[in-house]
């Protein structure tokens, strides 16, 4: 499974990462009980790599662009998702970024064109379900001056987790250390 998350504005972020699903969710697999692709027992699947930056828009739309094209995954298969942030223009000059909508209808024209999945997510939602904690404890918090590559990562776990190829249990910080003899 392949997605790419897009935070779009005058500056867009990018994050994109590839998964082996979990049993149940991978069309190849038998399920948690009888799964023979998987070999002995259920498999919780797998982050195999992942990347974020951030760029002006069009070179943003284009990295998409290229991503959708790439044929050869790590594991074989062609799942691809591309999810980017939801805009919603309200009254005000502040807040009218032409980008963010841009770019929005660019990624939704390339998915249509090449049959790809597309989602919007809400900014609330990423932000709020992808805190920077989760993202440090991920690996996946990468600090830049206006924080778009972070954004663009906290859609990529939101979908991650919707989708199952990152449970939340690896998110959550343990509150009692191992070994402890609490
Ligand atoms: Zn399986």
């Amino acid at each position: 499974m392949k997605i790419i998350a897009v935070d779009p504005g005058n500056v867009s972020g990018v994050a994109y990462m590839e998964a082996d699903l979990p049993c149940g969710k991978d069309p190849r697999c038998g399920g948690d009980n009888e799964c023979l692709f998987h070999g002995d027992g259920p498999y919780a699947g797998k982050v195999l790599m992942w990347r974020a930056w951030e760029d002006r828009p069009f070179e943003i739309i284009g990295a998409v662009e290229t991503w959708i094209s790439s044929a050869d995954t790590l594991m074989g298969t062609d799942d691809k998702l591309v999810v980017c942030e939801s805009f919603i223009p309200r009254p005000g000059a502040h807040s009218w970024q032409p980008d963010a909508l841009y770019t929005i209808g660019a990624l939704k024209y390339l998915c249509e064109r090449e049959n790809v999945e597309f989602a919007l997510q809400s900014p609330a939602n990423a932000k709020k379900f992808s805190t920077d904690a989760k993202l440090k404890r991920i690996g996946w918090y990468i600090r830049t001056p206006d924080g778009h590559t972070n954004d663009a990562l906290r859609h990529l776990l939101l979908a991650a987790v919707k989708i199952g190829v990152v449970a939340p249990e690896q998110l959550i910080e343990r509150s009692v250390p191992e070994g402890s003899i609490l």
